[in-house]
């Protein structure tokens, strides 16, 4: 056996022993509460990882924030040139649901899936990262730098984390996102953009029986917007409008004052963008019904995750080395966001979806499947180990 197959035999028996460790710590973060707003649940479940990496020997550091939880960076050195352009891994701790879930419905094991509040998005995927960056730790091999970035704001689009994500992706030779792996078991190779964007429209209020030709109804002028920005959506192109929210009005026989609606745009070139956001605008500027004006901002964006050809190697390398493993892989395109598309914009080549096979994110009927969780370290650490120069950006 020659010595690079030597490494990855025993990185594959390494993490093959670690079930049960990964297990127990997929259990104690899972049933930390860690929603997106509760600033210490976040920094508790990030708690747990620092814990894991301080019994492990790497070095943690931190970026605090004083609103949303605290990006951790565990680093697992080199000690050559390689130092300089590192392999990076993300993930992020936060989750979509409340204090008290995990309470209610607690990590369990049943047959070969697993439950619990952010089982699947994507508390597995940073036990799958932990222990990659562990067995690299443990074992060496690793053809440069590895860095865990673990952020706790990505399920409200990553306010604070998006710069510090952006600025280590830069630096990085590849990413890597441990994001679920889709319910087939396929990773994600390309990713919408998105835009949230608030719509607010101002009238005047006015007596609907007295003197209902003084007011200007906000509704109104929202209800023709609404109608209006359905041409937004573009099939072919992949683009999208979708109004989730709106609100308005003050009484029955009060002509409203005030409307709004919450927006979520869609689409798959980050060339689109410019393009959608002045469509969106100009419905916002021009106002059919007298009296009435309107604003709009923008309260959250992801970028797209658009393929490259380095992204495509990457993937190709993933493909191969699950292959090896007897894991049939594929890629596929998926319009949900994540991180990997602020990644990807660096012109860093990024894989998505390396985490657990599961389903259901976002739900209580989350899961995922618990063999994949040793399956995909495995896949994940020796495609890390066979990253080459061809992977070298930088
Ligand atoms: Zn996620």
């Amino acid at each position: 056996m020659n010595a690079a197959a030597n490494t990855e035999s025993k990185i594959h028996d390494w993490l093959e022993r670690r079930r049960p460790e990964m297990l127990t710590l997929l259990r104690d973060i899972v049933n930390t509460d860690s929603g997106s707003s509760d600033k210490i649940g976040v920094d508790a479940a990030g708690a747990v990882l620092v814990q894991f990496f301080e019994r492990a020997g790497i070095p943690v550091s931190f970026m605090r924030d004083r609103e949303r939880g605290d990006a951790i960076i565990a680093k697992v050195a080199r000690r050559d040139s390689n130092d300089a352009s590192p392999i990076l891994l993300m993930g992020h701790r936060d989750t979509v649901f409340a204090k008290g879930e995990a309470a209610k419905r607690p990590f369990r094991i049943e047959g070969n899936l697993a439950f619990g509040p952010g089982v699947n998005d994507m508390k597995a995927g940073l036990v799958i990262n932990a222990f990659v960056l562990a067995a690299f730790n443990e074992i060496g091999g690793h053809p440069a730098s590895i860095q865990g970035l673990f952020t706790g704001d990505e399920e409200i689009a990553s306010p604070f984390s998006r710069l510090l994500i952006e600025e280590e992706a830069r630096k990085a030779r590849a990413v890597f996102n441990a994001e679920p792996a889709r319910p087939t078991g396929n990773v994600v190779k390309g990713r919408k953009g998105a835009i949230f964007m608030l719509l607010e429209v101002f009238g005047r209020a006015a007596h609907s029986g007295v003197n209902f030709f003084e007011g200007s109804s906000a509704i109104d002028e929202l209800a023709d917007k609404i109608v209006r920005l359905r041409s937004i959506t573009d099939g072919k192109k992949g683009i999208t409008a979708n109004i989730g929210l709106i609100r308005g009005g003050q009484t029955v026989n009060t002509v409203a004052p005030y409307a709004a609606a919450e927006i979520d745009i869609r689409f798959v070139t980050k060339s689109d963008r410019e393009a959608v956001l002045d469509s969106v605008q100009a419905i916002a500027d021009s106002c059919v019904v007298p009296g009435t004006h309107a604003s709009l901002s923008i309260v959250g964006e992801f970028l797209p995750l658009e393929p490259t050809e380095n992204s495509d190697l990457l993937f190709d390398l993933y493909r191969s080395v699950a292959a090896e493993l007897g894991v049939k892989v594929d890629g596929e395109f998926t319009g949900g966001c994540a991180d990997s598309g602020f990644a990807s914009a660096q012109g860093t080549p990024t894989l998505c979806g390396v985490g657990a096979v599961g389903g259901k994110s976002h739900t209580p009927e989350e899961y995922i499947e618990v063999n994949s969780l040793v399956e995909r370290a495995k896949i994940l650490a020796i495609s890390i180990h066979r990253l080459g120069p061809l992977h070298q950006q930088n």
